[in-house]
């Protein structure tokens, strides 16, 4: 019996239900987010039909990387990405969410393999204008999107952001409103922008509620993480 059968059902019909709710036509896409998890709990969870994989760190997603080669699977990074990691990010991953200055961009391209399809990008945009987070502010999405747009081996697909932490999360609704409004600007520019990762385990109703096309959950599918060893 596959472990997480239960609750990838139940995932699956909540994001169901909110786009429903939210009167769209399409369920958001859901990217599994799997970061401290093993390679053979990611393959669990990929026998149930899950394609998309979310990881925060380039290291420790190279290992399952390879180990799971063989099941086409389609991998994200989500978590902040140094220039001096670009060269192995951009040999790696499908995806790359965490876009936030033009240097990256530039150094994604330079390093993404001539034998791969281009990677798709999104751009994190710091949308609580928060000092301790990552990301570009809006005023800035424009010409870093230009800078992606200008790069052949990268393709323009939208945006993400993780809004200030609140207990209720329906105090992330308003940073979510003010991303969809960014995000619909961007498509004026660039229409092939089709993408608005937004929503985690605790906040994806509200968060597809404000038009995100794509979640990104962990917890509520692989169950809770242990607590970090550094903060
Ligand atoms: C960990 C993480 C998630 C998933 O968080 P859960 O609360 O486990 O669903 C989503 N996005 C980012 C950027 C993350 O780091």
């Amino acid at each position: 019996m596959n472990p997480y059968r239960r609750a990838f059902v139940d995932v699956l019909h909540s994001l169901d239900n909110a786009a429903r709710a939210a009167g769209r036509p399409a369920a958001a896409r859901l990217l599994a987010v799997s970061k401290t998890r093993t390679a053979g709990e990611v393959a669990a969870l990929a026998e149930l039909g899950q394609k998309a994989f979310g990881e925060n760190y380039v290291q420790e997603a190279a290992g399952k990387i390879a180990a799971l080669a063989g099941l086409g699977l389609e991998w994200h990074l989500i978590g902040h990405l140094q220039s001096n990691k670009a060269n192995e990010a951009a040999r790696l991953f499908d995806w790359v969410q965490t876009v936030d200055r033009p240097k990256l961009a530039t150094a994604l391209a330079r390093h993404r393999p001539d034998g791969s399809p281009p990677l798709n990008v999104l751009l994190q945009v710091n949308i609580d204008d928060e000092a301790s987070k990552h990301g570009c502010r809006p005023d800035d999405i424009q010409a870093l999107a230009e800078a992606v747009a200008a790069e052949p081996r990268l393709v323009l697909r939208g945006l993400m952001a993780i809004p200030a932490p609140h207990a209720d999360p329906e105090r992330r609704r308003p940073a979510f409103a003010r991303m969809r409004g960014l995000f619909e600007r961007l498509r004026e520019s660039h229409p092939q922008a089709d993408t608005l990762s937004m929503g985690m385990s605790d906040d994806f109703a509200v968060a597809i509620a404000e038009g995100a096309t794509m979640v990104r959950i962990g917890s509520a599918l692989f169950g809770p993480r242990p607590p970090k060893e550094t903060a």
